[in-house]
């Protein structure tokens, strides 16, 4: 069966989803297709009363589903099932999805919905096995270390793996025994959206998933701000995570985990499988166009390969194949906005009129959407702002170095510590450096997240507070308590 659809056909559910019912709003912001640029839908913005609607049927869902209190093993099933049916409807999320994203059809069947049933089903199995502690006190105690849930969670998730993102958040918060209030980006809700209603429908409680639509200044900062959530667990911009700690800071102290930006080097060494690394780093600028917060989007190469390695990558950019996100053939995704395809400009423009040569790209593809073509830069600095700001686009900058002291000068980014790629056949190269790299994630030899969830992520420096995925992020979604028994 083919994949392609008709994006027309698409009805977009715009409508909040609150204690498990579709509640109507009135159209806020108009979003337009990323891959034609076309009108298609509004998204309502929730206002304090409607995120207070929200909580409220998320605190009863807790109070009387008995969900945080039953055995495990019941929520672990609940989740399977919700995963089950995730799966089951992976053609109608699929299309949702693309409409509204720059996710193709055929990328989010293949890898962000089944990959996303697993990680629903990872954090669903530490519902029954992960416990807390017996302290070794003195002999006229019994010290425990217990863990229980926060209560209800205010999840925020933006927009370029809307239903991967969201995923990372309701996964582990509800094998936790949490509820959740969760706002999508308001350019791509409707995929989260039904994704939440799919959680009624596999039998979990009605409020326990809460999804309320809006912008971050409006939206946002009510859940943010919001006495009854007790932890705030937020993946976006930098900016916006600093905004978020300012209005928590204001309305009251609560604990947050932040994944933030990034601005990720790949630092290959002349001694590398050349091939390998230039298919990783293609690879890692050319997906989602570059709208990834892990993109290796800094080149440093040792000076004596980089010619043969540039050309090498090159050949992987030349060969994109763009086109609407709703054709099965695509394999080049859109810009989400044009706002962002004009930020990306900017970017480019003045970082060449400082100096810069532009090797390939460095321009929109003539064709309808917002389409920007592969970049490449060199001829740059730390200060060129190609270099020094998160672009989220298909732009890669090259710098060459001649000593291992240099390449590492070169890596470090004074904002940022998401990630980092070594490529090198050199073993205790590998080892010396990925210890030294300040990044939350150095990968080896390759690039991009593996299906192994059980390794958390997470940045160094202003790339984020705490850890998605793996057992860290599951605890994460704990508080834990000392208890001291006389005996
Ligand atoms: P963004 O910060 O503009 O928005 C993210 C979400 O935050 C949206 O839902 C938005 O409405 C909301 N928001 C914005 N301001 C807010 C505020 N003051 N209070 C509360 N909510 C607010 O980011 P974006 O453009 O949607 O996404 C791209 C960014 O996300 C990039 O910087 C990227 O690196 C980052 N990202 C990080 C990770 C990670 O795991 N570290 C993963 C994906 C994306």
């Amino acid at each position: 069966m083919s994949l392609s659809f008709d994006p027309a056909a698409v009805v977009m559910p715009q409508a909040h989803f609150i204690g498990g019912e579709r509640v109507a709003a009135a159209d806020g912001i108009t979003l337009h297709r990323p891959s034609d640029g076309a009108a298609f839908a509004g998204c309502p913005v929730a206002d304090a009363d409607v995120v207070d609607r929200a909580v409220g049927a998320a605190r009863r869902a807790l109070a009387t589903s008995g969900w945080s209190r039953a055995r495990p093993r019941e929520r672990v099933d609940a989740l399977h099932r919700w995963a089950d049916l995730i799966a089951a409807e992976a053609v109608t999320l699929a299309r949702l999805e693309a409409v509204a994203s720059t996710r193709p059809v055929a990328e989010l069947i293949r890898f962000d919905i089944p990959i996303t049933v697993e990680q629903i089903r990872f954090f669903a199995e530490f519902a029954d096995k992960e416990g807390g502690d017996l302290a070794p006190t003195a002999a006229d105690s019994v010290g425990m270390i217990a863990t229980e849930p926060y209560g209800v969670i205010g999840a925020i998730t933006p927009w370029n793996f809307p239903i991967s993102m969201a995923a990372w958040k309701l996964g582990p918060a509800l094998a936790a025994g949490n509820a959740v209030v969760l706002k999508p980006s308001e350019m791509t809700p409707f995929a989260t959206l039904f994704m939440a209603e799919l959680s009624v429908r596999a039998g979990l409680p009605a409020g326990l998933i809460n999804v309320v639509l809006g912008d971050g200044r409006t939206t946002g900062a009510a859940i943010t701000g919001h006495p009854d959530i007790a932890k705030v667990s937020f993946t976006g911009s930098t900016g916006a995570g600093a905004a978020i700690m300012e209005n928590v800071a204001r309305t009251g102290i609560k604990p947050m985990t932040l994944e933030l930006g990034g601005k990720s080097p790949q630092l290959v060494f002349a001694d590398a499988d050349l091939a390998l690394a230039a298919g990783a780093i293609a690879r890692s600028i050319l997906a989602n166009a570059g709208q990834a917060c892990v993109a290796g989007s800094r080149l440093v190469v040792e000076a004596s390969v980089a010619d043969e390695l540039i050309g090498l990558i090159a050949t992987h950019m030349a060969a994109i194949r763009p086109g609407p996100t709703w054709d099965e053939a695509t394999g080049y995704a859109p810009i989400i906005s044009a706002r962002q395809l004009g930020r990306m400009e900017s970017i480019v423009g003045a970082t060449l009129a400082q100096g810069a040569q532009c090797r390939l790209g460095g321009k929109r593809l003539d064709r309808p959407g917002f389409f920007y073509a592969p970049t490449l830069i060199d001829g740059v600095d730390a200060t060129s702002p190609a270099v020094a700001e998160e672009i989220f686009g298909p732009v890669l900058t090259v710098q060459t170095f001649r000593e291992e002291e240099e390449a590492l000068a070169l890596a470090e980014h004074p904002t940022y510590g998401l990630c980092a790629g070594l490529y090198t056949r050199d073993l205790s190269r590998a080892l010396r450096l990925s210890g030294r790299l300040q990044a939350g994630t150095v990968w080896v030899n390759r690039y991009g997240r593996s299906r192994d969830h059980i390794l958390p992520t997470g940045g160094y420096k202003q790339s984020g507070l705490g850890k998605d995925l793996g057992r860290e992020a599951y605890l994460a979604n704990r508080k834990s308590k000392s208890v001291l028994i006389a005996i």
